[in-house]
């Protein structure tokens, strides 16, 4: 965040429970907050599209989707406690995205 009066660089600055920029030449600003929000919505975004990538790259097993018949799913396996049970495995059908656990 710059300044708009000077250019100069903004410094954080608390007021009780209030945050605000505040620059040496005098300027004051309090969109701190609303920065902050834009900044975190930016991050879920980018988590969702990594999520996304790793799907498509998944190993893919030979299954029948209980949904819509499609023989091929994509799966993982996820470790839901600590080390004291079995992985479970997941399953993602290629044609329909249907998700479902697979009981051994
Ligand atoms: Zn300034
Ligand atoms: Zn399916």
């Amino acid at each position: 965040m710059f300044c708009p009066k000077c250019g100069s660089v903004l410094l954080p600055k608390k007021e009780g429970s209030r945050k605000s920029l505040v620059c040496s030449c005098g300027y004051k600003s309090s969109n701190v907050e609303k920065t902050k929000i834009t900044e975190t919505v930016t991050k879920k975004e980018k988590e969702v599209e990594v999520i996304e990538k790793k799907v498509n790259i998944l190993p893919k097993t030979k299954v029948k989707c209980e949904k819509c018949g499609h023989k091929t799913a994509f799966f993982w396996t996820v470790q839901t406690r600590a080390g004291d049970e079995p992985e479970t495995k997941f399953l993602k059908c290629e044609k329909c995205g249907h998700i479902w656990r697979d009981y051994d």
